[in-house]
């Protein structure tokens, strides 16, 4: 049952083969059948589209974009769309899988859908981010829907493009459609405690791992790589809570304490500079490349894939990984993982705080009725703690590690759902 891409991609472990190299182990430990591995392995859909756009300067440059369905059997697909130069189809294809296994673990009724367009954000005025965001929405326009697939923001869009999505949507079908996508801004039914919904997710996650190793928050040090949405709200939960916060890093640089960062002055900092920590004072820099093997018990990386490979696992000292980026730990780096009995909290179960509020969004958005902040945090700290329950107790059961216990909570939910649906 081993799945091998047709044509791999040099120097980088191919995504989609480190996706499915552990959705092999994890499928074999279930036993799942030959069938039921075929059908869940392959994406339903795969969409490229080219969309002209006219640039400031008048002239009409195309954009390829993508959008994959993975799966639909758990309920309509849900997953971000992602702006950036490199975005490729493998990339949104596992992206796409992490979305249903990471909607199966939390038990909410979605599948799995990413999408991405080759373009860079950051050199485009907001002119020609909406005509693309727009043209985007128009050439999706019969896939996207609230009952078929419902994106929301990733790398490079947030909520100013989910409105633009929203808008372009709803014009087509001649009414507001504000359940189309989640991660709106607040006035456009967007949900309150969304902004800060993955990082409070990873650290609800962070503090039951943390439980179940004996360790006390309160005397526990933690070095967090990314200090954008995910890795700033992560630190200040977390520093909340009693953990010294040594190190942090992002585009800029690694920044070290060693009496633990302010992390409310941090993030002052960087909302003041251009949401980056270059030449802030209440820390050393320090090599990047040191910041995820230095000496503290908790690692987060929050920031890209491929950080910890078997280029730096060995030097590793954490005993708790919290995995608040996507694919942040390679294929190959698991096994020296787990001989060093260091415990992972996968990122399909620590980030999947994000996805669990946009589900929220799209309930309330349905029911026309909108919740405080307590009730959206209180029911999210809930489907979080029950989550990691369910997969720790499936790492005991079988005897593998968190990640695999995951996928294998996971894999189980969206099979059986599958049976009692029935194929063609
Ligand atoms: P963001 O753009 O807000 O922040 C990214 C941060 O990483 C920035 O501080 C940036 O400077 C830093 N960074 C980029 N490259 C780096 C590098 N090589 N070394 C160190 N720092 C680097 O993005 P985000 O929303 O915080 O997302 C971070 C990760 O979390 C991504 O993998 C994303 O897919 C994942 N994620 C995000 C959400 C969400 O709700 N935002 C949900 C699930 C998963």
């Amino acid at each position: 049952m081993l799945y091998k891409e047709p044509a791999p991609i040099k120097d980088r472990e191919n995504p989609f083969e480190s996706m499915m190299s552990r959705f092999n182990i994890a499928a074999e430990v279930l036993g799942l059948d030959e069938e039921t591995y075929n059908v869940l392995k392959s994406p339903t859909r795969q969409v490229i589209v080219n969309v002209p756009v006219t640039m400031d300067d008048g002239k009409v440059r195309v954009f390829e974009g993508y959008r994959v369905i993975h799966s639909t059997i758990l309920g309509p697909s849900k997953g971000g769309i992602r702006y950036a130069p490199d975005v490729f189809l493998d990339e949104v294809k596992a992206l796409a899988a992490w979305m249903t296994w990471k909607c199966a673990v939390v038990d909410i009724p979605y599948g799995g859908a990413k999408g991405g367009i080759i373009c860079d954000p950051y050199t485009m005025s907001a002119g020609e981010i909406e005509r693309l965001t727009r043209a985007y929405t128009q050439a999706l326009v019969d896939i996207f829907g609230p009952d078929q697939d419902i994106p929301a923001p990733d790398m490079g869009t947030g909520p100013r493009e989910m409105a633009w999505l929203m808008d372009e949507y709803s014009k087509t079908k001649g009414s507001t459609v504000h359940a189309v996508v989640t991660g709106k801004p607040l006035v456009l039914g967007g949900s309150l405690g969304r902004v800060e919904a993955t990082g409070r997710g990873v650290m609800v996650s962070a503090m039951a791992a943390m439980d179940k190793l004996g360790m006390n928050p309160s005397k526990s040090t933690a070095a967090i790589q990314g200090f954008g949405n995910v890795g700033s709200w992560a630190a200040k939960l977390m520093a909340e809570r009693g953990v010294k916060i040594l190190g942090v890093s992002d585009v800029s640089g690694a920044y070290w304490n060693d009496n633990g960062i302010d992390i409310e002055d941090a993030i002052e900092y960087k909302n003041a500079h251009n949401g980056r920590l270059e030449g802030y004072k209440g820390a050393e820099m320090m090599d990047p490349d040191e910041l995820l093997t230095s000496k503290v018990d908790v690692i987060i990386p929050a920031a890209v894939e491929d950080v910890i490979t078997i280029k730096n696992v060995d030097k590793i000292q954490a005993r708790l990984i919290v995995e608040g980026a996507n694919g942040p730990t390679s294929y190959k780096a698991d096994n020296i993982i787990n001989e060093k009995g260091i415990m992972v909290v996968p990122d399909i179960l620590a980030n999947s705080g994000g996805v669990t509020v946009s589900y929220f969004e799209w309930v309330q958005n349905r029911m026309g009725f909108k919740w405080t902040l307590d009730r959206v945090n209180e029911r999210a700290e809930r489907i979080m703690n029950e989550s990691f329950e369910r997969v720790y107790a499936a790492s005991q059961k079988y005897n593998v590690p968190m990640r695999i216990a995951a996928y294998i909570v996971a894999i189980d939910k969206v099979a059986m759902t599958y049976k009692y649906r029935g194929g063609f």
